[in-house]
């Protein structure tokens, strides 16, 4: 929506000026002046509607080279768009589709609020993320194990917090602040999921356990 509004002020520009040429001169010789703040105007506006729209795609871009990563083959990031999220009600922060064959497709949509946190997240030093960041950066992963065939929620869940920090390294962070990062959601976050996301089997030599060097069972508690 917002890009097509800037393409049509854009488009706007370009008649004012193509219109200006055509007539540029009146009926009897005198030349008209250059109708400068319409085509300027026109043209900043569309511009700088085009900023927004630029730096989404560019966040889907980045992002979808981290879910690339996980999966094993080329996926798509979708970010909720603001008029979407308007009309959204799903408690879910992200979501994939099955295909009629019951297979997870390879795109995803993150809710714009989680997106919002994965930017920031990108653009910080990575030391200290908030818990919403914590929550983006696993429901990234979460999607992903989705993306690459797990339809059980709790399988998909646990085969997530053996990849977070994975997701945070991919995402810019240290080695020490990704594993920070696992660790954090696995201590706060993990425990507090309903039901249907948890199961007895995961954890340290457990069913779902994938003797990950990253599962954020290992190593020490977060200091
Ligand atoms: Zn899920």
């Amino acid at each position: 929506m917002l890009s097509f509004v800037a393409g049509a002020l854009l488009v706007a520009a370009a008649l004012a000026a193509i219109r200006w040429w055509l007539t540029r001169v009146d009926t009897i010789g005198r030349p008209r002046p250059f109708p400068v703040f319409s085509v300027t105007g026109l043209a900043l506006l569309g511009g700088g509607l085009f900023v927004p729209v630029l730096r989404h795609a560019q966040l889907e871009h980045r992002l979808d080279s981290v879910a690339s990563v996980l999966v094993g083959a080329p996926v798509t990031v979708h970010c909720q768009s603001l008029g979407k999220e308007l009309v959204d009600v799903g408690p879910e922060l992200g979501f994939v589709r099955y295909g009629a064959n019951g297979v997870p497709e390879h795109s995803t949509l993150i809710k714009r609020e989680a997106c919002s946190d994965l930017r920031g997240y990108l653009g910080s030093d990575h030391h200290h993320p908030s818990d919403a960041q914590v929550l983006a950066v696993h429901v990234l992963t979460h999607e992903s194990m989705h993306m690459a065939g797990s339809t059980d929620e709790a399988q998909a869940e646990c085969f997530a917090v053996q990849r977070d920090a994975q997701t945070a390294r991919l995402m810019g962070a240290s080695s020490a602040d990704a594993f920070r990062l696992a660790r954090t959601y696995w201590l706060t976050v993990y425990p507090r999921m309903p039901d249907g996301y948890k199961s007895a089997d995961c954890g340290p030599g457990g069913a779902m356990d994938r003797r990950s060097a990253d599962a954020p069972w290992l190593g020490p508690a977060p200091g």
